[in-house]
């Protein structure tokens, strides 16, 4: 068996132990003589995994007291209209930072349900930096400014969160739940699809602070309000059971390797590698702002599209694999989450070097 490198944007690599654990108790979870997939989602069996794997979340996030967590379904997508019917109730208006097409569905799906107004995007620059947002930009009567926090697409991050004053800042955390600490007390919602980072595709994370749950619009449908799976325990009906099994299992991961801060030094580390390279490559540059580069997704480009292809077509021999650049940026992007291993960044620098050496004078 030989496993490859993947640098996929999502669906994207689970760390090998966690696979390894999986595999261990595939057909019999504990002594309960079935798999995970096949548990009755009201046993106790399923019932500890699932509390375990809130209590694990709760702790590596710091997550406090007043905040709920919901295990849920749709993914992120299902949250630009799940947001906007919960809690644009107050005025009715929202303000949004477009920095890529996440943001922007997630504007547009809130503009269906109210007032949603764009205070700034960097789209006319193919959003290649995090347009700078003051106090006085947002509308203080505004029921929430939403952020995409990382932007999975352009490979660009808050570094600093923005000045909303009193507004309920909203994040869109899918690409970047877990790669470092982050201060849930500032945010009145968090949510982030779990394909990235955290677990299978399938389930839904969302973290939201108390007194938000409860204010839903009449024609919310039951399963988009956020009272309904608070009020159950994320287990109003099915919840995603192998999803939060496995999610639990790289909750205990991340702990066993000391927990976000230490996440956030080896993803700086992984980083650093690739972006250190970029800017001493004589054939490859990074294609965002350096200020606002993320550090889980890096897209590169050579500056020429044949160069390009050729680069990712004798990558994916070399077992580096899903290196092609979203649709509508071109070039590169290694998303490098947490489970990417730092063997596999720098051996994919390795690779660019080679690669850089054999084509210099194309
Ligand atoms: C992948 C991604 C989404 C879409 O997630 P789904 O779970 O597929 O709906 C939304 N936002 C960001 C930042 C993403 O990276």
């Amino acid at each position: 068996m030989a496993r490859v490198y993947n640098f996929s944007a999502g669906p994207s690599m689970l760390p090998e132990e966690v696979l390894k654990r999986a595999a261990e108790e595939m057909l019999e979870y504990g002594s309960s003589g079935q798999s995970v997939m096949e548990m009755s989602h009201r046993s106790k069996d399923y019932q500890a995994i699932i509390d375990a794997a809130e209590a694990d979340l709760r702790d590596i996030m710091n997550i406090p007291d007043n905040y709920k967590v919901l295990f849920l379904q749709g993914g992120a997508s299902t949250q630009f209209a799940m947001v906007p019917m919960n809690i644009m109730t107050g005025s009715g208006k929202a303000d949004f930072i477009i920095t890529g097409q996440w943001a922007k569905k997630a504007y547009k799906e809130a503009a269906r349900y109210g007032a949603a107004r764009a205070v700034a995007s960097s789209e006319a620059d193919t959003y290649s930096y995090i347009p700078k947002v003051t106090k006085d930009m947002i509308d203080p009567e505004a029921d929430y400014v939403h952020i995409c926090m990382n932007n999975t697409i352009y490979g660009t991050k808050y570094h600093a969160l923005p000045e909303v004053g009193d507004v309920t800042l909203v994040a869109d955390i899918s690409s970047c739940i877990l790669s470092e600490p982050i201060d849930v007390s500032k945010f009145g919602i968090l949510y982030a699809g779990a394909q990235k980072n955290v677990a299978p595709a399938g389930l839904t994370i969302v973290i939201i602070r108390e007194d938000l749950i409860g204010r839903a619009m009449d024609i919310t449908p039951t399963m988009l309000n956020y009272q309904t799976h608070s009020e159950a325990g994320s287990m109003f009906n099915t919840p995603p059971c192998y999803c939060i099994y496995i999610a639990g299992l790289v909750f205990k991961w991340i702990k066993s390797i000391g927990g976000l801060e230490k996440m956030k030094e080896i993803n700086e580390r992984k980083a650093k590698l690739l972006y250190d390279f970029l800017d001493s490559s004589t054939l490859f540059r990074g294609t965002v702002r350096k200020e606002d580069r993320s550090l889980m997704n890096v897209p590169f480009v050579t500056g020429s599209e044949e160069l390009d292809a050729k680069f990712v077509k004798a990558a994916a021999a070399a077992g580096f694999v899903n290196l092609k650049g979203h649709r509508s940026v071109g070039g590169m992007r290694a998303s490098i989450y947490n489970a990417m291993p730092e063997e596999g960044v720098a051996a994919l620098v390795q690779f660019m070097k080679k690669f850089e050496e054999e084509n210099k004078n194309v």
